[in-house]
């Protein structure tokens, strides 16, 4: 069976605990509430749709997760991870960026 996270919210009708499972997280059997929902974790559940047992109504989820990040510039002593000059091929990776950010948040 495979691993994911859980994240476990009220049922709005009967206030039983309802669960939805992301695979998108660090998938160690995480137990998140409304309360401390990390970000990589909501993105792999965003739409996804449950039925409450006990009401036998279908909720679907829908997070407000930002579309941008922000972002800093540190200066650092420490060596680099890869070259980071200009990059001649970007251009041709705005496709894929625009069908990653798609698959994210489903716009
Ligand atoms: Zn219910």
């Amino acid at each position: 069976m495979g691993m994911y996270d859980s994240f476990i919210i009220r049922c709005p009708k009967c206030k039983r605990n309802l669960e939805f499972q992301s695979k998108s997280g660090p998938c160690m059997l995480m137990r998140c509430t409304p309360q401390d929902l990390p970000m990589e974790i909501a993105i792999g559940i965003n739409g996804d749709v449950v039925e409450c047992q006990f009401c036998q109504i279908n909720w679907k989820l829908e997070c407000d997760i930002p579309s941008v990040v922000s972002v800093s510039l540190i200066k650092t002593e420490e060596k680099e991870h890869y070259p980071g000059n200009y990059n001649e091929k970007l251009p041709k990776n705005i496709k894929r960026m625009k069908e990653l950010r798609k698959i994210l948040h489903g716009n």
